[in-house]
């Protein structure tokens, strides 16, 4: 027995960037199995959802997600810049937290990403062993990655080890998948850093960290005697495609060309970098010339979970910093929060496009909504206009995890 979603308008995102009309999509257990001209795939006994008045999308690919402080939302507004490196990236009352709390926290931030349409998060936290079982239960593919700092003591490595050992580095036999996070350049020495990445090469595992978030952080590889952040990297052996780059928005202008010729990935997050620290990266510099993801970050400094409000901002600020409307076209960003994220993060081979042989990591927009019409141009729609309210159904690995808008019990 298969599940068919029928008649659909598809923003297949493959190599093309086809749109079909009137497409069947055949999807058997977690895969998409099939795809042709509309009522021809369906057989007796599957499951056929009608999307005749649907446009079906690869689900968001997010990035960066620190899911388990979800419910810091509204609690540091427009806050100084200073309030952020000098408080720890913490929050009133986050002592207060109990462990209850978090996983509260996280479970309910899940829900907001699969309601929004986001199928795969790259998150992060301190312990995360103990919180990824949830996000593993929530539906969602993931990489997961415990927070490594030694500023006021040896890295604890436990959780990381732990992780590895539950989920592995292989995202084709897990759908979370264990990746090591260092904090930042600041908050981690040289020596973690070097560690980080001989573990990480060791066992095929991405490296996910936050690179020049604040000036402050720049500052203090200074001291350490690096010309910069991307100095830094390349001492502990941190650049390349399996580096993932959270921000990176107090690079030198110097130092773009050297790390575009590195290769890093990026992790671009710009309401977050815009509301804390009123800035953003040259977007249009480095697509095409490193992987670039987007991501939300976390809800204190974004607040929005909102994929379809990134990509529109990311597109906006981008033709304003380029001082050119024709950059990062609307095609170009739905690849970025999509199959470039699933790139970012190792796993394009698995998810991020509408293809056969790919995994079922699928959105349907419901075109009935008014911003989905009139339908010129889905892609054009789906960057310029739609919003979370538009996600009808989403599915991951095969399974549908919302259905008509709201979290089925699957
Ligand atoms: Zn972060």
């Amino acid at each position: 027995m298969a599940l068919v979603l029928t008649h659909a308008t598809v923003a297949t995102v493959d190599g093309q960037d086809r749109v079909l009309h009137d497409h069947d999509i055949r999807i058997a257990g977690d895969s998409i199995t099939a795809m042709g001209a509309g009522g021809t795939l369906a057989e007796p006994g599957d499951t056929v959802i009608d999307c005749a008045d649907g446009l079906v999308m690869p689900g968001f690919v997010n990035t960066h997600t620190h899911a388990t402080l979800g419910l810091f939302r509204g609690l540091a507004d427009d806050k100084p810049r200073a309030f952020w490196p000098e408080g720890g990236y913490r929050v009133d009352g986050q002592d207060r937290f109990t462990r209850a709390d978090y996983e509260r926290s996280l479970s309910e931030a899940c829900s907001e990403f699969l309601l929004n349409g986001v199928t795969t998060i790259a998150d992060r936290v301190a312990d995360m062993d103990l919180f990824a079982p949830i996000i593993e239960a929530s539906g969602l593919r993931a990489s997961v990655g415990s927070t490594l700092v030694d500023v006021s003591g040896p890295a604890n490595w436990g959780p990381t080890e732990r992780l590895i050992e539950r989920y592995g580095t292989d995202p084709a036999r897990s759908r979370l998948t264990a990746g090591i996070a260092p904090h930042a350049l600041d908050t981690c020495s040289d020596a973690l850093l070097k560690e980080c990445a001989t573990r990480a090469r060791h066992i095929g595992a991405r490296i996910y960290l936050h690179v020049a978030q604040c000036e402050a952080e720049v500052a203090a590889v200074r001291r350490r005697g690096h010309a910069g952040a991307l100095a830094c990297l390349r001492c502990a052996g941190l650049t390349g495609p399996d580096v993932i780059a959270a921000h990176a928005i107090y690079l030198d202008e110097s130092e773009h060309e050297g790390w575009c010729a590195d290769g890093t990935a990026i992790c671009h997050c710009p309401a977050s970098n815009l509301k804390i620290e009123a800035r953003t990266i040259p977007l249009a510099r480095f697509v095409d010339r490193v992987p670039v993801g987007l991501g939300t970050d976390w809800t204190a400094s974004n607040n929005s979970m909102d994929m379809f409000w990134e990509m529109r901002l990311a597109a906006l600020v981008a033709k304003m910093k380029a001082d050119d409307p024709e950059v990062l076209p609307a095609k170009r960003m739905l690849r970025l929060a999509t199959i470039d994220g699933a790139r970012v993060m190792g796993i394009d081979h698995i998810t991020g496009s509408v293809e056969v042989g790919k995994r079922a990591d699928l959105v349907v927009l419901d075109l009935t909504q008014r911003e989905m019409q009139p339908l010129h141009d889905p892609v054009s729609n789906i960057v310029y206009s739609a919003t979370p309210r538009s996600v009808r159904d989403v599915l991951v690995d095969g399974a549908i995890r919302v259905r008509n808008g709201r979290l089925t019990a699957a």
